[in-house]
């Protein structure tokens, strides 16, 4: 069987090194228990070589939430795939609607994507409408952001692509998606991918859930939505709520 996925979004927490070590300590003993999870969490850049001391170290691995699109160069305060992958960073989430609505636009998305691919990093690539009403238009929008993001990546990296489908107005909200409407944009998103590189790509490439996770849903997210994986956000930095909902996931 496929190993589960689960991503943990820090985001810009914690605010101290200490409070960080004491996160990535207990997630790691927890992914630690799991059989059929892959546990990823993406800390802020700056502790990240803190806990990449061990790069043959695989029960936690370590992912960024954000990345440059030049390998090196006069780009003052950016971080080049380059340096992430010597550091041994194996994921980078990219285009979440939290970078997005600050000025990340598709065309820098797809430079980003196609440069880590190619540095041999796993991409998490972030979609989701902001809005929906009953034209349906949210799938063309959904369809457009993920051609566009892909439109510089060669066929053949594809398999270090991972799609998170994360509805706007679910992210840091009371409650998640609906799971029936999860499995429908699930379905959506492999279809769209069958139609750019064939139905073997398409179904072998994971496409997880993000809003508004927690250890309560994360398994009807699992069972009915039919996601391969969740992007989790809050959650990630409660290490009590975390270390349920794994357990929960890994159990299913
Ligand atoms: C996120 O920001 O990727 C996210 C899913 O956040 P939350 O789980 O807090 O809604």
């Amino acid at each position: 069987m496929k190993k589960k996925i689960i991503v943990g979004n820090w985001k810009m927490n914690p605010t101290t090194l200490d409070e960080a070590k004491r996160i990535y300590k207990s997630t790691k003993a927890s992914a630690g228990k799991l059989k059929n999870v892959t546990v990823v969490a993406c800390p802020p850049f700056i502790y990240t070589s803190a806990f990449l001391k061990s790069k043959t170290d695989s029960s936690l691995a370590i992912g960024v939430q954000n990345a440059y699109f030049e390998p090196q160069g006069s780009f003052t305060g950016e971080i080049s795939p380059l340096m992430l992958k010597d550091l041994g960073v194996k994921y980078a989430i990219i285009g979440h609607s939290e970078r997005r609505v600050r000025g990340e636009t598709d065309e820098m998305i797809a430079k980003k994507v196609q440069l880590l691919l190619e540095t041999g990093i796993k991409v998490i690539l972030c979609v989701g409408e902001k809005t929906r009403n009953e034209d349906g238009s949210h799938l063309d929008f959904i369809k457009d952001q993920i051609k566009s993001s892909l439109d510089k990546v060669n066929a053949k990296n594809i398999g270090n692509l991972l799609i998170a489908y994360e509805p706007v107005w679910a992210i840091g909200a009371k409650e998640a998606m609906d799971s029936a409407s999860i499995y429908e944009m699930t379905l959506f998103i492999k279809k769209v991918l069958s139609d750019l590189y064939g139905h073997e790509d398409a179904i072998s490439t994971p496409v997880l859930y993000g809003g508004s996770v927690n250890f309560r849903n994360a398994s009807e997210i699992f069972i009915t939505g039919k996601v391969d994986g969740l992007l989790v956000g809050r959650e990630s930095v409660n290490p009590p709520g975390f270390a349920e909902l794994l357990k929960a996931v890994d159990s299913i």
